[in-house]
């Protein structure tokens, strides 16, 4: 394993990875070396992110748009993967979204929406590659969840729901395929600026601060290198596991 590249010759499937939190992670794998199929929603975004990503690190970077709530569409995301790599090595499943209010105000279309993407869109791309890294006998499921899922946050039954889901799926599916040398590893970020958490009042942004130890918002960055360590081979001996990086916000 080169030092400086530990994931050379790797070959990932950020989802969600067009912007945010997934952009900076599809970066960082490629900057360690990896291959990296970006997929996201809106295609045309997902080719530009691929376009900027492949000139910045000199991999090979392609897009494709996925619905990840859609198990047709995720497995054409992993198709188009074995298309475009031969392989996959890691999978990266860190598409979400937020529809916050109070339960009583809450439509079941927003809780619907809400656990289809950040759940059953974790189930279906792990469904759709889990076969695959199976005939491998190699791969790395790292799964986005949340500190919203750790400890429960108001305003967010539906998130929170989704993302402690994600944690039971990553325990749940790290027993089922170790045998093969699969992980399955969770991240549960804390407080990252993006577009995702732009739009908070900003009475909660001042108050999330008293309850971060260190003090300060996470940057995308120190989500993605917790990320890039549970794809290597560095983690090998790594399976469900759910990583806080969120300032020392939930300590379990
Ligand atoms: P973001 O900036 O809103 O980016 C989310 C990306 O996911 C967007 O590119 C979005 O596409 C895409 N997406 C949405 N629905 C999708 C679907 N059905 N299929 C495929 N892609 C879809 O969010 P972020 O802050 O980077 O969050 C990334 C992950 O980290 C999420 O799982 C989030 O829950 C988690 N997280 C974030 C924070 C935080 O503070 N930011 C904290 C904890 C956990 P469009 O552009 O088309 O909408």
């Amino acid at each position: 394993m080169s030092q400086t590249l530990p994931l050379k010759d790797k070959n990932a499937v950020v989802t969600g990875s067009a912007r945010g939190i997934g952009k900076m992670i599809a970066l960082t794998l490629a900057q360690r070396g990896a291959n990296v199929l970006i997929a996201d929603l809106r295609a045309e975004l997902a080719e530009a992110t691929a376009k900027e990503l492949a000139e910045a690190t000199g991999c090979k970077i392609v897009a494709t748009s996925v619905d990840v709530s859609n198990a047709e569409s995720a497995k054409a995301m992993i198709d188009k993967a074995v298309a475009e790599f031969g392989r996959v090595d890691i999978l990266v499943n860190n598409a979400g979204i937020t529809r916050d209010n109070l339960i009583m105000r809450m439509d079941e279309a927003d809780w619907d929406l809400v656990l289809g993407i950040n759940l059953k869109g974790v189930f279906n791309c792990s469904k759709a590659v889990v076969r695959i890294m199976m005939k491998q006998r190699y791969g790395r499921i790292v799964n986005i969840s949340s500190v919203s899922g750790l400890a429960g946050q108001a305003g967010q039954t539906n998130y929170s729901s989704s993302k402690a889901g994600v944690v039971g799926f990553t325990k749940a599916l790290a027993r089922e395929v170790g045998s093969r040398q699969i992980t399955v590893n969770a991240v549960a970020p804390g407080f990252i600026p993006t577009d995702l958490t732009k739009d908070l009042p900003e009475e909660l942004k001042e108050a999330s601060l008293k309850q971060i130890p260190l003090g300060r918002w996470g940057k995308p960055e120190e989500i993605a290198s917790a990320v890039a360590f549970l794809a290597s081979d560095e983690a090998a001996y790594i399976t469900g596991h759910v990583l806080s990086v969120d300032g020392g916000m939930v300590m379990m």
